[in-house]
């Protein structure tokens, strides 16, 4: 028997954020949302599957945010979607370039809540480096991102529209006409004519704010339109997920995103570690090194990367450099490690290992035969550096952060 009145028990999580407006912004969505928003909004479901295809590519893999330059949909329709929808992108509070090149942008959501991301060019590769949430609730002790107050997962458009934002920025998005579409002109015989060589943007590490397996649905997500060939058609083989080691959740990012894996070690020992990654309490070194050992598509060819920050007298002896060696070979692991000179920010409670010390550190790596580089800091200038990401937010003491870790800790058992 139906029930009366309006029954609507679950609460559903909205994909879409409401509009002032009331139209819908599409930016985050699957072609299978889009074709729901469509059929949703009146077109039978032939045209919803055909317009949905199309929207997909004139939003990821053209950047299009203007329904009427999307020229192989007629007229009347285009305007029928202006009159919905919208094609959003974060919006920019502040836009930084470093006296090395790196930049740094400044993000609001519209909720009002601040992310950054960095984009780091290089000789021979541009990466960007994308965040995650609003903050994170891990508390690392070296970290400046931890000692956010506010935390808040990002939704899948936030995240994408990262990536899609650096492509704006950077003039990246091909151009010219589409394959075998016919786009009203005459005298262009349809052509394709874009090119995608010679980007950029051709890298992307999920290193920016937050623990992207905290917010792992968003997230894969996000990366499965990065990856879509008709989307934004970055090679998965280009893209590196870091985690501070959320056991429980690193077979299913193997499996169902399938990037690049990095782990932030950090440490040899449980006593240091536990000190500095205090998820290490929950998920330890054992569990963490055996999740690396399974993760899916791990091998020679795909390193895992071991990302090691240099603490001065914490973490960064000689004897420390022998152990990580020997946990590495234990398991048996495909590994590369990157050495990460701390990047102080003010009231940190650690200093940087000397330069002396990265490099015996990184040759006793080495000499074991496996490849352990030093990064080198990029953007310190603009704040821009690993771990110095945090917006504008409201600072916490030490003290308080250190209270806040322990009882999160308690709360997870
Ligand atoms: N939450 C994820 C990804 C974001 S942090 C993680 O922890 O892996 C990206 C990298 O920067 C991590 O290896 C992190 O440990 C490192 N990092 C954080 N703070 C840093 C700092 N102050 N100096 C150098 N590296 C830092
Ligand atoms: Fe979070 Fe990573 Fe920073 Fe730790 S290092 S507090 S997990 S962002």
């Amino acid at each position: 028997m139906p029930i009366p009145g309006l029954v609507d028990p679950v609460p559903v999580p909205r994909a879409i954020t409401p509009r002032e407006d009331g139209r819908a912004d599409l930016l985050g969505l699957s072609r299978a949302q889009i074709r729901a928003e469509l059929s949703t909004a009146g077109l039978d479901e032939r045209q919803a599957k055909l317009r949905a295809k199309q929207l997909f590519h004139w939003l990821y893999h053209r950047g299009e945010t203007d329904f009427e330059a999307m020229t192989d949909l007629a007229k009347p329709m285009r305007g029928w979607m202006a009159e919905r929808f919208v094609v959003g992108r974060p919006a920019v509070v502040e836009a930084q370039v470093s006296t090395d090149g790196t930049r740094k942008w400044l993000l609001r959501s519209d909720d009002g809540q601040e992310y950054e991301m960095v984009f780091i060019p290089d000789a021979d590769r541009g990466t960007l480096c994308v965040s995650s949430q609003v903050g994170c609730t891990l508390n690392c002790r070296f970290c400046h991102t931890g000692t956010m107050r506010l935390v808040r997962n990002l939704t899948p458009g936030e995240i994408v529209g990262q990536v899609m934002l650096a492509r704006d920025a950077l003039g990246e998005w091909p151009r010219g006409t589409m394959a075998g579409l016919d786009d009203g002109d005459e005298d262009d015989g349809d052509a394709p004519r874009y090119t995608t060589d010679g980007r950029l943007l051709t890298n992307i590490v999920m290193m920016g704010m937050g623990e992207p397996l905290y917010n792992f649905d968003n997230v894969r997500d996000a990366l499965r339109l990065v990856m879509d060939g008709d989307g934004l058609a970055l090679s998965k083989r280009r893209i590196t997920l870091s985690t501070s080691g959320v056991v429980p959740m690193m077979a299913r990012a193997g499996e169902e995103i399938g990037v690049n894996l990095a782990v932030s070690l950090h440490a040899v020992t449980k006593e240091v570690r536990d000190e500095i990654v205090p998820l290490n309490r929950k998920y330890g070194l054992e569990e963490l090194l055996a999740a690396c050992a399974a993760y899916p598509g791990a091998n020679n060819a795909r390193r895992i990367t071991f990302e090691y920050v240099m603490l001065k007298d914490k973490n960064d002896s000689d004897e420390d450099a022998r152990e990580l060696v020997r946990l590495l070979r234990r398991y048996k692991l495909p590994a590369k490690v990157n050495l990460i000179p701390f990047n102080p920010w003010p009231g940190a409670p650690y200093e940087c290992s000397t330069p002396e010390q990265i490099k015996r550190f990184s040759n006793i790596v080495f000499e074991a035969g496996i490849s352990a580089p030093v990064r080198t800091p990029r953007g310190r200038d603009i704040m821009a550096a690993c771990g110095q990401l945090k917006s504008a937010s409201e600072k916490k003491s030490r003290a308080e952060l250190d209270r806040l870790a322990e009882e999160k800790l308690a709360a997870l058992g």
